[in-house]
């Protein structure tokens, strides 16, 4: 018999919310209650009691914090997902501790005919790159293949490249290297499109069923880190199919929006092809009931550029030498400025939101052009293009974002002082670029919406570690090091608004990213009040020191370590 009992209450927390009162103050709240998808009072403990029924489940969050769920606007759960149930490297430091774990799942997995999965650093290797023959001592018997971190490279042992047919005599790729020994031997790693052929070619395809319990792997991992939903920033038609199968089952507990890949080598004629993923996916969607929070693949993700690292992100001025001089390289914008302003003008006229990876000072004014054309030859639209990356802004185009209603997506981890930056990007741009990168706050200063994503599993997927950097520009593991260009620090609200309402905002999600009666029930639930004035020491905030005791997706718990 329904009641008007809550399914869970939680107190004694501070509750994330702008309550106001009829003066129009802001009135604290410190009890939230939810009943079946919905939540159904945000308050004091007095507006919650009548609430709790012998059913409800009653949550004390002792001091803690509830927040509107996060939600990544940019994220790779599938491929994170994958790579977490095979080799999964990403959390582990060094050669060793990567070849004891290699042969663990080995001898764990005598079955599978292949050692699949990645996620190490090249600072672990000299020169950045591995060797086969650490592989082969510890899998001699079967093919391994790893990408990197980044996955801009892959290691590989010696029965992988006879597999491959690849040996000494093998030429490299147009669009990639073959790593070797002084003798032109394969040494092990296989960079870019070497790796990119060998995966597509070579190593075996997954099943459906993969692909399903990698979404599935996904989705547990994100909601762990209080994640109820996100936008896949590359859906292929084989996680498509995986996606629609859980979507169409109920286990997707988030609401995901798909980004379909725009082929970079291909023109404006594939629009027909997206149209056509697009409809099939809300027809099986309407099949099976439509399925709420759901799937909805309405977004095309282009690359416009590459990455810094390797000069094949786009900048306006070329590269600098490293060593105070200039080359004239300008680096690679894989789709022309012309050919993208028409791309992404059509993709808006047939109701796509644009998703583009934009890296280069060059790359960000030619999405911002493309943004512009779209506005100027459709009329303003509820689109809510977004452009992700943003590492080098020109001073120019700063103010465009807010201008064009274009959303910064944020990958706030990225925006510290590493070794990559300092070895690897900095020398490269010269000091003025060097100071154009990640302007967060001067983006918002003009009115521009942000939104916050991982890019997970180039980079953590974490919201707390994020939102660490973007309120400090400094890293969880690395608090002593200077912040990098503290100008652009976010103030915390700003930085949870981003990550919370902002994603929601570009996740077309108008039903949550709030907490608020009504709105649907998203919310993660920490074990510590992130705004309480004695969190914060010295003027610095550790966010990540804050954990996720609790998640609520659509009102279900999907995340219950409460103690
Ligand atoms: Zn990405």
């Amino acid at each position: 018999m329904p009641t008007d009992h809550a399914d869970l209450v939680v107190t004694g927390a501070r509750v994330y919310t702008a309550r106001h009162d009829a003066a129009g103050t802001a009135r604290p709240a410190d009890a939230v209650a939810v009943r079946g998808d919905r939540i159904v009072a945000v308050g004091g403990e007095d507006d919650v009691r009548g609430l709790v029924g012998s059913a409800t489940r009653v949550v004390d969050a002792r001091g803690g914090l509830v927040l509107p769920g996060f939600q990544d606007s940019h994220v790779h759960a599938p491929f994170a997902g994958r790579n977490r149930l095979r080799v999964w490297l990403n959390e582990l430091s060094g050669k060793q501790a990567y070849l004891d774990a290699i042969a663990a799942y080995a001898a764990a997995n005598p079955e599978e005919p292949w050692i699949l999965g990645g996620g190490w650093a090249m600072e672990y290797f000299p020169g950045g790159t591995p060797h086969r023959e650490d592989l082969d001592a510890v899998v001699p018997d079967r093919p391994v293949f790893l990408f990197n971190r980044d996955v801009h490279g892959a290691w590989v042992n010696s029965r992988a490249l006879e597999r491959g047919g690849i040996t000494a005599a093998t030429p490299d790729p147009a669009d990639g290297r073959i790593e070797r020994d002084g003798d032109g031997t394969p040494s092990g790693t296989l960079h870019e499109g070497a790796a990119y052929t060998f995966n597509d070619t070579v190593v075996p395809v997954p099943s459906a069923e993969e692909w399903i319990a990698s979404v599935l792997e996904g989705q547990r991992h994100l909601h762990s880190l209080g994640i109820t939903g996100w936008q896949d920033a590359w859906v292929t038609p084989a996680t498509l199919r995986a996606y629609e199968t859980v979507a169409a089952d109920g286990r997707l507990t988030a609401r995901v929006v798909g980004s379909l890949w725009w082929d970079r080598h291909r023109g404006l004629e594939q629009l027909d092809e997206l149209l056509a993923q697009r409809e099939r996916a809300s027809d099986v969607a309407a099949r099976a009931g439509a399925p709420v929070p759901g799937f909805h693949p309405t977004t095309v993700k282009i690359m416009t550029d590459g990455v810094l690292e390797n000069y094949t992100g786009a900048l306006l001025e070329p590269y600098c030498d490293g060593c105070g001089g200039h080359t004239d390289n300008h680096g690679l914008a894989y789709v022309e400025h012309d050919l993208l302003v028409e791309a992404v003008t059509r993709l808006d006229a047939h109701g796509f939101q644009v998703h583009m990876h934009a890296i280069g000072d060059r790359a960000v004014r030619n999405a911002l052009d493309a943004v512009e054309g779209a506005l100027r030859t459709n009329g303003p639209s509820d689109r809510r293009h977004h452009i992700a990356h943003i590492q080098v802004v020109h001073p120019d185009d700063v103010g465009r974002f807010a201008a064009l209603g274009a959303v910064a997506n944020c990958q706030a981890l990225w925006a510290q002082s590493d070794a990559q930056m300092e070895e690897l990007t900095i020398p490269f741009l010269g000091p003025d670029r060097g100071g154009f990168q990640y302007p967060f706050r001067t983006i918002r200063s003009h009115g521009a919406r942000l939104c916050m994503g991982s890019d997970w599993s180039v980079s953590s997927a974490d919201p707390l570690e994020q939102l660490e950097v973007a309120v400090n520009r400094v890293g969880s593991w690395a608090r002593d090091v200077p912040a990098f260009l503290p100008s652009e620090q976010l103030p915390l609200d700003v930085a949870v608004d981003a990550f919370t309402a902002g994603s929601a905002y570009v996740n077309h999600d108008d039903d949550a990213g709030r907490v608020e009666a009504g709105s649907r029930a998203d919310l993660a639930v920490l074990d510590t009040d992130l705004f309480a004035d004695s969190f914060s020491r010295n003027g610095y905030t550790p966010v990540a020191d804050a954990n996720v005791v609790l998640t609520v997706a659509a009102g279900r718990m999907v995340h219950d370590v409460v103690g």
